[in-house]
């Protein structure tokens, strides 16, 4: 049968089995999206704040690779986590469910692998499923063709990985060993089925340490300080003033590489003293103290912080040129994104958890050439909860209705739903815990966010980010806000009751 005889025949009798026909006489990349079912290729970083992608305006660094994403596809403005902490983030994005549902609220807790995921909607629905690199959910993956993890937080030199249930080890940097292993599953690949690729990258979580290459990158710059870097929390209450999360009081000496990690080859070691010796040295001499001494660990962290995103930039680089050369970018949505903020100085902290905008913000930039508008910018509020039910939305796959997100599509296209939410709701639980950041639970809306600390302590928090956006005046007591208050409170209840939140505090 020619070519022009099937495709008739195709025309005609178009069949799956058919299709697969027609595949077979195709290029790659066209192969790849049977049915005209797009790729999905979702990459995540742990702990990549926005304000640190030059996209995003970041004053600190320059991320191109990061940045083409978004200008080859759309930036959301206003894409927030339900719960800011690592493990926690990974399930809601993986049910689409908030925390209280899905069972994972903390760190401790070990995802229930039993439960309806995405990736396993979509491997029902005739994709190819895999997860490269950070899993962090202490069971073992479910609802994959192929997995390859890292143990538990992994390491960043000479990691470890585990593959389909077998530990495998690796000579180099992390984000460079995993993104060798995406690319090879990808050219890997036996044509005919789309596929979906989750691609988590370790970095840049703490410790921030960085690769070889990028060692002595920002060595002769001073990176610009945030603006509420001395905060002093005199306009907040008590949640805020009791954190154990400060680059004063809490970054160890492990934080600020003034002790050497392990597991590096000779080779690494004599490349990290040569870069990292003459700077202790320096600090050791300086005697620094105060303010001065805040001021010098801030430039030792943020520099490892850029550091590790400088190789996650050109990773996604790599990832990007590989679609390109092989046909596949014009049917593969690709997603940037991190498992939530991050602050970076601001408030003179490091980690993440409150509900403040630092750590609430993730970035989340999408590139799919065939529905969405080159440069294009979103201000709508959208939140990790809705991710999975936007990728089986994409591959026409219906979502169940005990999702609670909801997709992202038509935003992608440019037309947002009239009923599209105004509102986001945010619940936090890890306390008593490391960081000491108290229970809490709240609403944002696009000027508004109401936070109520709960457990050991009951404060509420009112903020206006449009005369306040550092969050540094709490207004809830100021009589000017009484009405905002009073509504704010009104849809919160509403939140918890739409999600059937009913745990924590009765509002
Ligand atoms: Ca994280």
């Amino acid at each position: 049968m020619t070519r022009q005889t099937r495709r008739e025949f195709l025309k005609a009798f178009g069949t799956v089995a058919g299709l697969s026909v027609l595949s077979g006489g195709v290029g790659r990349g066209q192969a790849s999206g049977a049915k005209g079912r797009p790729n999905i290729l979702f990459i995540m970083t742990d702990d990549h704040a926005s304000h640190a992608m030059s996209c995003y305006g970041s004053k600190i660094n320059k991320t191109p690779n990061l940045d083409r994403i978004a200008t080859e596809g759309m930036r959301f403005t206003n894409s927030f986590c339900t719960n800011s902490i690592c493990a926690p983030c990974r399930a809601v994005i993986l049910t689409g469910k908030y925390s209280h549902l899905n069972g994972l609220i903390d760190n401790a807790v070990k995802f229930d692998g039993s439960q309806q995921t995405f990736p396993k909607l979509l491997r029902q629905a005739g994709y190819e499923t895999a997860i490269i690199g950070k899993w962090h959910l202490k069971s073992d993956p479910t609802g994959f063709d192929y997995w390859n993890i890292l143990p538990g937080q992994g390491v960043y030199y000479n990691p470890a990985t585990i593959e389909m249930g077998v530990q495998k080890q690796h000579t180099g940097y992390v984000t460079d060993v995993l993104t060798d292993n995406a690319l090879d599953w990808l050219k890997g690949r036996k044509d005919g089925k789309p596929f979906c690729l989750m691609f988590h990258h370790k970095a840049p979580h703490r410790e921030w340490e960085p690769g070889p290459k990028y060692l002595t990158l920002y060595d002769d710059v001073e990176i610009p300080e945030p603006a509420t870097l001395f905060d002093d929390y005199t306009g907040r209450g008590r949640a805020a003033k009791e954190q154990d999360m400060s680059i004063e009081k809490t970054m160890t000496k492990r934080d600020l590489k003034l002790v050497t990690p392990g597991k590096l080859t000779s080779e690494q070691q004599a490349k990290w003293d040569a870069a990292y010796g003459p700077k202790n040295k320096a600090f050791e001499e300086a005697n620094l103290q105060g303010k001065d001494l805040v001021r010098w660990k801030y430039q030792r962290y943020i520099k490892d912080y850029l550091r590790c995103i400088a190789s996650v930039d050109e990773s996604v680089g790599r990832v990007l040129d590989y679609l390109d050369t092989s046909g596949l970018a014009e049917n593969t949505v690709v997603i940037y994104t991190s498992d939530q903020g991050f602050y970076l100085g601001d408030h003179g902290w490091f980690d993440k958890r409150f509900m403040y905008e630092e750590s609430l913000r993730m970035p989340l930039v999408v590139r799919y050439p065939k529905e969405i508008r080159a440069g294009s910018v979103n201000d709508d509020i959208v939140l990790n909860l809705d991710f999975g039910e936007t990728f089986l939305d994409c591959a026409g796959v219906s979502v169940p209705a005990d999702m609670q997100g909801r997709s992202l599509r038509p935003l992608l296209q440019g037309r947002t739903p009239s009923d599209w939410r105004t509102s986001m709701y945010y619940h936090y639980y890890e306390y008593p815990a490391v960081h000491s950041v108290k229970r809490h639970y709240g609403v944002r809306t696009q000027r508004y966010k109401l936070i109520r600390f709960y457990n050991d302590i009951d404060e509420w928090e009112l903020y206006d980010l449009q005369s306040d956006p550092d969050e540094m005046q709490n207004v809830y007591n100021d009589p000017r806000y009484a009405e905002v208050v009073k509504e704010l409170t009104v849809e919160l209840k509403r939140l918890r009751a739409q999600y059937n939140d009913t745990t924590g505090a009765p509002v």
